[in-house]
């Protein structure tokens, strides 16, 4: 055979191998995304996906969610130069262990975890707005659902607010449909390498992120429909079933990072009077104002529940149990004041604490109760802390 057969041969062995290598990286990457529904953990599957140097490659990959309420593109996620050598580690791990990529999820909520160690390219990502309007510029422009592959030096987009932000070069960004509408956007680049991006690569980015569309779209509709079906219909507060799965995880959590959670039951007084006086349709709009006014005096990260009838349930995490007394007094005073549908409400709260009051589920939710119990005892109108 001669010389130049030869290393045709070679060539085409060596492209055959690189394509069989990238085709086990896909497979890996669709079977860790079909192992989870939640959004954050497909994200993150997807952008190790692209910036591990076992699989794509890339120096920094971006997750952007187009929020339509607030008619914004907002960062959700990003893993750059400082996770490089993260993501490699856990992929090389899963290789030597044979270990699936589930591992990555894992991983993930380690990060999670871990908020003062949190990557800065992570935090620069999640702070990124750019408003749904042309002079967003290319991010906008993204958003007529063309992927687009910009090469180095490109002039024209030299003052573009994306392309600033980022000091992108060559890369590529690409929109993502879910049911049909786009509603994320990837970006890709290899801001420290410099390398060029090669049509093969393009052709495999390109494949990568209809998969990821695809995840994202199944964990859109999970989320969607456990929303849902946790959500009580007359106030719009989560429901019953919704409060035990959320205390039994934050639980979890606040056991194994040593935190404390706290535990407020809230019951209406005299709600039954009401309900004779004025009927229970009127009953019911002050439900819903009293569950609204409970809301809006907490903190975004308590979880607000209707325990069920006139009564509720919230989790505090990470509230001692000081903190806990502070936010039901709040609460207990802000209904007090509000004239709700000109009637003069009051609430009685019981409060108890993880670690302080009990250690099990059942029991704490007695403790609270049993706190509640104590302050309509003790003439309603106030709160009790165990
Ligand atoms: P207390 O101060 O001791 O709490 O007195 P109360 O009358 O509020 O008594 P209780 O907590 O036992 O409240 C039960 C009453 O709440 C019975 C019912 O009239 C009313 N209630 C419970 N669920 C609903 C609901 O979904 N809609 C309406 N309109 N009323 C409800
Ligand atoms: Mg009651
Ligand atoms: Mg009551």
């Amino acid at each position: 055979m001669d010389k130049t057969a030869d290393n045709k041969i070679k060539k085409l062995k060596r492209e055959l191998k690189r394509a069989q290598s990238h085709l086990e990286i896909f497979y890996e990457l669709t079977k860790a995304m079909r192992k989870t529904l939640h959004l954050e953990e497909i994200s993150y599957i997807i952008l190790t996906g692209l910036t591990s140097h076992q699989s794509l490659r890339y120096n920094r990959a971006a997750l952007f969610f187009v929020n339509n309420e607030k008619k914004q593109i907002e960062g959700f996620m990003g893993l750059g130069p400082m996770n490089g050598k993260e993501a490699s580690e856990v992929w090389q791990h899963i290789e030597k262990e044979k270990k699936d990529l589930y591992t990555l999820i894992e991983n993930y909520h380690l990060i999670k975890k871990n908020k003062k160690n949190q990557p800065s390219f992570m935090k620069f990502i999640q702070s990124l707005k750019f408003p749904v309007d042309p002079k967003s510029g290319l991010i906008f422009d993204s958003l007529e659902g063309e992927i687009l592959w910009i090469k180095k030096g490109n002039k024209q987009l030299k003052d573009d607010p994306l392309v600033k932000k980022l000091d992108l070069d060559e890369f590529i960004i690409a929109p993502l449909k879910i049911k049909g509408e786009i509603a994320a956007i990837l970006v890709v680049d290899n801001y420290i390498t410099k390398k060029n991006i090669t049509k093969e690569e393009f052709k495999m980015f390109e494949m990568f992120s209809e998969q990821a569309a695809g995840a994202l779209e199944n964990s859109y509709s999970f989320e969607l429909t456990l929303t849902k079906a946790h959500t009580d219909s007359l106030t719009g507060l989560w429901n019953y079933g919704y409060f035990q799965y959320k205390l039994d995880e934050e639980l979890a959590k606040a056991k194994s990072t040593n935190q404390n959670v706290s535990l407020l039951m809230i019951d209406i007084d005299d709600f039954k009077k009401y309900n004779d006086n004025f009927g229970h349709v009127q009953g019911d709009k002050a439900l819903k104002k009293i569950g609204q006014i409970i809301k809006n005096s907490c903190r975004k990260i308590d979880i607000v529940c209707r325990y069920g009838g006139e009564e509720f349930s919230l989790i505090l995490p990470s509230n001692n149990k000081k903190e806990a007394h502070l936010l039901a007094e709040r609460i207990r005073k802000a209904i007090e004041k509000n004239k709700i549908l000109n009637y003069k409400f009051t609430i009685s709260i019981g409060a108890a604490n993880f670690p302080k009051d009990h250690a099990q589920k059942q029991e704490l939710i007695k403790k609270a109760d049993d706190c509640l119990y104590e302050a309509k005892r003790k003439g309603k109108n106030c709160t009790i802390t165990c």
